[in-house]
């Protein structure tokens, strides 16, 4: 397989700054590297975060932003046994880890605090060819389209590990909040796999098309409800509140308001992550209604290995819009305006 010396990618010079169409070189593998081809890159509201340095998490750059990439493997490290040239692989958010901690040891290894991240401190996937570790990269079956599993690769997984995380089981209730999202519209697709109900919550008419379309039972405005809490509890059995709330959105508001809609001994899992952003609950009610109120960052190997099987078998169909690499100004901005219903996936050059 001929690669070349140098490739189309996105790439912002500095915080915020345009981005750049251009040429780059393509990067070598290092011993426990795979060089994958891209094809299909996904566009999380991460990348967004990133590229305005929305968060207290130093960012590189330049930055080639991205990390729901799927491709072809086409060159690898001496060190590599796990992939093959011409397998199919998907570079994730957590591109390294230091596989000697405590939490790498554990399996924990997106809490390495020696972790690289694709698209943040390393280059990530909205470039031709990206590397990343080979024992952190995604096998993809060769019979999964590469366009409709890319996000999979953060949306899905993420998703996946806060149900797990959550505690929720089947026939109980899930609140998922920004459910019109990317990582909303996966995450109804796989309460739904794990025979979990969900009441939807997002703004506007196009994400409750969606949002039915995915099977949600109920959806709550959050732009026109008058009252929100009720609402949200209206829809759960008895009244009393959702089983478990998974906070995806992109503002600080429903992080206060979970606590009050959450069922008593129910679990608040916050996985957006908007700037700023403070989760607060009174002491009172969460002590007398035992709630617990936790985090939840991606997913480790296994959850990934899991996520992707949950796909490859058919259970998991969320929305996704095709656009070139070019068009990534224009998704960002999109995005920005909360416009985007699903989730947009790059189609790399070839
Ligand atoms: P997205 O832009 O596709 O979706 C966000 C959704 O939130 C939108 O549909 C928006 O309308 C909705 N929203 C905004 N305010 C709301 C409100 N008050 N109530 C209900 N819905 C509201 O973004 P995404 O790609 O799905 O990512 C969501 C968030 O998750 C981002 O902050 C991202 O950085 C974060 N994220 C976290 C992890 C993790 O591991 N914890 C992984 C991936 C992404
Ligand atoms: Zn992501």
């Amino acid at each position: 397989m001929s690669i070349p010396e140098t490739q189309w990618a996105q790439v912002a010079e500095s915080v915020g700054a345009p981005l750049q169409f251009k040429q780059i070189p393509v990067p070598k593998p290092g011993p426990d590297q795979i060089l994958v081809k891209i094809r299909y890159s996904g566009v999380c509201h991460t990348d967004l975060h990133a590229w305005k340095g929305h968060w207290p998490l130093p960012v590189k750059f330049p930055l080639v932003g991205g990390h729901e990439g799927a491709g072809v493997v086409v060159a690898k490290g001496s060190l590599v046994t796990g992939f093959d040239i011409g397998d199919h692989a998907g570079l994730k958010w957590i591109n390294s880890s230091c596989s000697e901690c405590e939490h790498c040891r554990q399996a924990d290894e997106p809490l390495c605090p020696n972790a690289q991240m694709s698209g943040y401190t390393v280059d990530g996937t909205f470039q031709q060819y990206a590397v990343g570790k080979a024992t952190l990269a995604s096998k993809i079956p060769k019979n999964v389209p590469l366009d409709a599993v890319a996000p999979v690769l953060c949306a899905g997984i993420t998703v996946y590990k806060g149900l797990k995380e959550s505690g929720v089981r089947p026939g109980e209730t899930v609140a998922i909040v920004g459910a019109g999202g990317g990582l909303g519209s996966l995450a109804q697709q796989y309460a739904k796999a794990m025979g979990i109900r969900v009441v939807a919550v997002d703004g506007g008419d196009e994400k409750r098309a969606m949002c039915e379309s995915l099977g949600t039972e109920t959806y709550v405005d959050f732009t026109k409800s008058k009252d929100l809490v009720a609402d949200v509890k209206a829809t759960t059995p008895e009244g009393l509140g959702a089983h478990a709330v998974i906070l995806l959105a992109v503002s600080e508001k429903p992080f206060q308001q979970a606590a009050e809609y959450v069922r008593s001994h129910g679990t608040i899992v916050a996985i957006g992550l908007p700037p700023d952003a403070f989760l607060k609950a009174p002491v009172f009610n969460t002590v007398v209604r035992m709630i617990t109120i936790k985090g939840s960052y991606v997913g480790n190997k296994q959850d990934g290995v899991e996520a992707i099987d949950f796909f490859a078998r058919g259970l998991i169909k969320a929305p996704f819009q095709i656009a070139p690499l070019k068009d990534l100004p224009k998704i960002f901005d999109l995005m920005e305006e909360g416009k985007i219903a699903g989730r947009y996936v790059l189609e790399i050059p070839e």
